[in-house]
């Protein structure tokens, strides 16, 4: 066949098109490279460099996160060009340890939160305070010499209206100038009787007054916030409240005998830490655990706490209940995080409603007789015999003639716990019925569990009666747990759905949770701890953990959190000084300047006397109540008396945050301040 040149060309094209086209067919489906594992094979890894180059650090450094939520992560910092690029948890706490040794587990991984991963930008975010500021009115009335806060000043100056004025930078010399002027007009002003008349003239209650003790540097008000997570920072207002005895001595002219400083605003009880309904159950301050004993609970109840959001680096072992096979239920106004975690949640009425479900469940248990005899009679004081007519234990002393007290000098009250003569003075012993010798028995504190068995006492719970006192008298008595049958009378189960909006059936089924399942734990929060009947709610949810036995073994317990004691502390002891005492309350007449003086030889001296912020959070006056029956009635008593408060000094704590009722404090408060 004759080709022409045309021909031969398109031709040829057209099969080197084929050849391309089946050449790129085939590079496609062929495997790049023989790979048999491709884990182990990963040929193009050259853009992996941007993320080395993106997290290429210069150096590294750890440090303990240490904010209000006190769970002190460790965190390590990593450094480029001078800047604090990211941070991260080391996953370490398993590696280092404390000065006897001690480590903790890595079951305490993963720690940290996003709030402390992302701290850096905190400091080096636009928003970060770096120099002084003042607010403008403050200014002006320290530059018109501290006038009178009259009506009309307060307006001038706007201390009625403080969020609409504006702030002025200052340098640091000017900033200590303007604070120390301000202590002395304030300070000034307020001492001596001129200074008590000018406050009777403002409404104060003469009692307030009266504690003054004529010094005005007693209307300071400083509070170091949740200081033990700083203490030379934060603890340092409290140092600076003591300091103020100097003030006070040079305006009244007193020596240090006489001279008197600011009040130090306290922390853990007014802000919540404290569950004001422990010590009325076991004696102690607060129940506050390690959240890692949640590993050992199998029924874990949650009350108004949310352990999700606010535990964050613990919350892990709450979520871990569901792993180990607990069970978990929530009692909430709302469905929160921790109750997406729940079994069951029992939504309630918001405003502690939920106190009639912990007596409710209580009425149940006794009720159904499904509670732990051997732990009520051993460990409670439910057998314990009480008077009708005076609603006091009956003693030992009042009903066996010529008693003598019966506690050992080397029992554990004694020798373990601290209590001192005086205090078995007053407390003295007491007095059940044994159901077996069918008498009435005395009973030291020290005879509990085995101990008292050992003794041949056998409690009986239910029993009521007259005894004759030693004076002749007879008397109705009967054991803590017929009051308690009396108390409960009102909290059936239909009643409790009806006081706390909770569905009955579930309540029901709590209960019997609680009397089948083992160990029980019962977590609330701070929340809880600030209402004005949280005592109540506090005890309540003890009393169905006592029917049960749940009380002092893994797992089981009544518990808030507020975990102060993972901050490090600088005790007094023999050996170190005062120690802690020796940094707040250092004597500022006399100073140890030696920066090489051991502590022992710091001299601590508290010139200062403890307030609770509630008073002023109380309209800044105590609890006087003009009663219909009884005429004006003080119930603060000498102990907690305020003073009024004249400046506010504080640190990593939001007073206004703290505080109920926050238009009444800006409003009517805070202008006087
Ligand atoms: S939980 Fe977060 S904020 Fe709290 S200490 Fe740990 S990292 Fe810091």
């Amino acid at each position: 066949m004759d080709w022409t040149r045309r021909q031969f060309l398109k031709a040829g094209f057209a099969s080197a098109a084929v050849l391309t086209d089946e050449a790129l067919a085939l590079r496609t489906l062929q495997p790049v490279v023989g790979v048999d594992n491709p884990l182990e094979v990963y040929p193009e890894r050259g853009w992996e460099q941007i993320y080395r180059d993106q997290y290429r650090y210069d150096s590294s450094f750890t440090y303990v996160c240490s904010p209000n939520d006190t769970h002190a992560c460790r965190v390590r910092a990593f450094v480029r060009n001078g800047i604090v690029t990211r941070l991260e948890q080391p996953y370490d706490v398993a590696r280092y340890a404390d000065l006897d040794g001690h480590t903790a587990t890595p079951a305490w991984h993963p720690r940290m939160c996003l709030k402390g991963y992302t701290m850096h930008r905190r400091v080096y975010g636009p928003y970060r305070l770096r120099y002084p500021i003042v607010r403008k009115g403050w200014k002006q009335w320290a530059d018109d010499g501290f006038p009178d806060l009259t009506p009309e000043n307060k307006t001038r100056y706007k201390f009625d209206a403080r969020g609409q004025d504006e702030f002025l930078r200052l340098s640091w010399e000017e900033a200590y100038d303007y604070i120390a002027r301000g202590f002395i007009a304030i300070a000034t002003r307020y001492s001596g009787a001129p200074g008590a008349q000018r406050l009777r003239e403002e409404g104060y209650p003469e009692e307030m007054i009266e504690e003054m003790h004529g010094a005005g540097t007693r209307t300071f008000k400083l509070r170091g916030g949740m200081g033990l997570l700083g203490v030379i920072g934060k603890y340092g207002l409290y140092r600076l409240c003591n300091s103020l005895a100097l003030l006070d001595a040079n305006i009244r002219g007193v020596g240090p005998d006489e001279a008197l400083s600011g009040r130090t605003w306290s922390n853990y009880t007014w802000h919540g830490d404290q569950a004001p309904g422990h010590p009325f159950v076991h004696g102690l301050q607060t129940s506050d655990i390690d959240l890692n004993d949640m590993r050992f609970t199998k029924l874990h109840i949650q009350v108004g706490k949310n352990l999700i959001e606010n535990k964050m680096p613990e919350a892990h072992w709450f979520t871990e209940i569901m792993e180990r096979g607990g069970k978990i239920v929530v009692i909430a106004p709302e469905y929160n995080p921790p109750a997406t975690k729940a079994d069951y949640w029992i939504p309630v009425r918001p405003g502690l409603s939920d106190t009639a479900i912990f007596l409710g469940i209580t009425k149940w248990l006794m009720d159904h007789r499904k509670y732990d005899v051997d732990f009520v009679t051993g460990f409670t004081d439910l057998p314990l015999l009480v008077r009708t007519d005076t609603l006091t234990r009956l003693r030992a002393a009042e009903v066996f003639p010529n008693y003598r007290p019966a506690l050992l000098a080397d029992g554990p009250s004694f020798q373990v716990q601290g209590l001192t003569s005086e205090q078995y003075a007053r407390l003295g012993d007491f007095v059940l019925f044994d159901a077996a010798e069918q008498r009435l028995k005395p009973i030291t504190r020290d005879d509990v569990g085995d101990r008292m068995r050992a003794k041949g006492i056998d409690p009986a719970l239910e029993w009521k009666g007259k005894v004759t006192l030693v004076d002749g008298a007879e008397v109705e008595v009967m054991t803590l747990w017929e009051l308690y049958k009396i108390h409960l009378r009102d909290y059936d189960l239909d009643t409790v759905a009806e006081i706390s909006h909770a569905p009955k059936d579930l309540i029901e089924r709590l209960a019997n949770d609680i009397a089948t399942i083992k160990p029980v734990a019962i977590h609330y929060g701070e929340g809880i701890n600030h209402w004005f009947h949280a005592t109540l709610h506090n005890r309540a949810t003890y009393l169905p953990l006592m029917l049960t036995g749940n009380i002092g073994i893994p797992g089981s317990g009544a518990h808030t959190w507020a975990g102060n004691y993972k901050a490090a502390l600088f005790q007094g002891s023999a050996w170190s000084g005062p120690g802690f005492k020796g940094w707040v309350a250092e004597d500022p007449f006399s100073p140890n300047l030696d920066p090489h003086a051991h502590g022992k030889e710091l001299k601590a001296h508290a010139y200062t006397k403890d307030e609770e912020p509630a008073y002023w959070n109380h309209g800044d006056r105590p609890l006087i109540v003009n009663t219909p029956k009884y005429g004006r009635k003080v119930f603060t008593g000498k102990t907690h008396m305020p003073t009024p408060t004249k400046a506010m000094l504080f640190t990593n704590v939001n007073l206004i945050n703290n505080a109920k009722w926050v238009y009444e404090m800006i409003k009517n408060v805070n202008p006087n301040v």
